[in-house]
């Protein structure tokens, strides 16, 4: 296993993410029997990063989680736990709830802790003066109940920028979601440089991008197929069949990124554990020949358009639109796996989400890319009227935050 060392803690740079665990359509139950077989076997091949949160799976991840490692001593792993500061819509008892989430993990402190995923619409929650977040946060921290406070992060660039230098010294780490396409399309390789420059130790999230870098289309798998005989060096522990698989290479594209600590993959199957298990047993650096083949295969995936972000179309919008931020939002609803497009959106002022956008085509005239973006952001305005609203899974997880707090009171 490769670990990465953080403040005199040794992780496991393989983290076992615990938000698709396989669960009873009918019931919703969880099967822990599996969960437990996976952990198992994950904790022989030297895992010891556990990362839960407390909506995952309507709160049943947090508790599968601490059955499954009851099974061994608490000095021999790592928790990392997250604050719903995204789902609140009014003021809570932040302690309670952190007490609660404690209490379902069954530990009396978090190794890692995380304000659950910040946006350019969750911030205003997050440091509101009101909800009291990060100053009750930061007790939990200093009565030793959070050994290592983090964020995950979900926004652009310029608001990770402001966000860190506003509370500079807060945070330990960053959570944010970093892959091979992302590295463009998300402009992930900006943030990654951010929270390096911040002297934090960056996470990542959706290595595979929920999946879709983990199985390719055919024809672009088989330009990694094409590249295995130049792998002969990495063992193939009687598995030559199947690896180096799909995900192995997105792992790899991470792995030797200077500052990233943990690699949280969200396995739901044993073939998936043996898998990662092979990538993270030994430092395996992406050739040249690799990389290159890796950013061709993003370039086939993205469906969306080619913005620089060069800004060369702003200073004449007559509606003052930032252009690159929405269509960034465009090509990231294009390869939706979450709601976070949606939720960027609704952080913005009406006036400036793309139905604002008067189809006037300066912007089109001004672009080196050859972008039609009136088309872009009518497309977009559309995705984002029919995409599922943040605002109804926050009125579902306040149902389940109040029903956790009225059992502790
Ligand atoms: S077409 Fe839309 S985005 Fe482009 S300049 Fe006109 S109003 Fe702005
Ligand atoms: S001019 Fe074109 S490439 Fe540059 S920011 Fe505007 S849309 Fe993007």
């Amino acid at each position: 296993m490769i670990y990465r060392t953080f403040k005199d803690q040794k992780l496991s740079q393989l983290g076992f993410g615990c938000m698709r665990f396989t669960t009873d359509p009918a019931t919703g139950e969880i099967d822990q029997a599996k969960v437990n077989a996976m952990f198992d076997l994950a904790i022989k091949g030297g895992v010891n990063y556990f990362d839960t949160a407390y909506p995952y799976l309507d709160g049943k991840s947090e508790l599968a989680m601490a059955e499954a490692l009851s099974r061994y001593p608490r000095e021999s792993y790592y928790i990392a736990d997250k604050f719903p500061g995204h789902s609140l819509t009014a003021p809570i008892d932040n302690i309670a709830l952190f007490h609660v989430s404690l209490k379902k993990c069954r530990t009396d402190y978090f190794d890692f802790y995380l304000m659950h995923n910040i946006t350019e619409w969750s911030v205003k929650y997050y440091e509101s003066e009101e909800y009291h977040i990060i100053p009750d946060l930061l007790q939990m921290k200093k009565e030793g109940k959070i050994r290592n406070l983090g964020f995950s992060f979900h926004g652009g660039p310029e608001l990770l920028e402001a966000f860190l230098t506003r509370h500079e010294g807060q945070f330990d780490f960053v959570q944010i979601q970093l892959n091979y396409l992302d590295w463009t399309l998300q402009d992930a390789k900006t943030k990654y440089e951010i929270i390096v420059r911040h002297g934090l130790g960056v996470w990542v999230m959706e290595p595979c991008r929920g999946g879709k870098l983990a199985v390719l289309p055919e024809n672009e798998s088989a330009k990694l197929k094409a590249l295995q005989r130049d792998n002969s060096s990495m063992e193939t522990a009687g598995n030559a069949e199947a690896f180096p698989s799909d995900a192995s290479y997105a792992f790899r594209f991470l792995q030797n990124l200077p500052g990233i600590k943990v690699i949280l993959s969200g396995m739901n199957e044993i073939f998936q554990v043996e898998d990662n298990l092979r990538t993270f047993r030994e430092e395996w650096p992406l050739t040249a020949e690799e990389r290159a083949v890796l950013f061709d295969i993003a370039e086939n995936l993205k469906k969306g358009v080619p913005c620089t972000a060069c800004r060369y179309c702003c200073a004449g919008c007559p509606v003052g639109l930032d252009i690159p931020y929405l269509l960034q939002c465009y090509n990231d609803f294009k390869f939706a796996t979450t709601l976070a497009p949606s939720m960027r959106l609704d952080g913005l002022d009406e006036e400036k989400r793309p139905a604002a956008c008067i189809g006037c085509g300066q912007c089109s005239r001004a672009c080196p890319q050859g972008i039609d973006v009136p088309a872009a952001l009518a497309e977009l305005a559309q995705m984002y009227e029919k995409a599922p609203h943040w605002s109804e899974q926050v009125k579902l997880r306040q149902k389940i935050i109040q029903k956790d707090l009225g059992k502790e009171s």
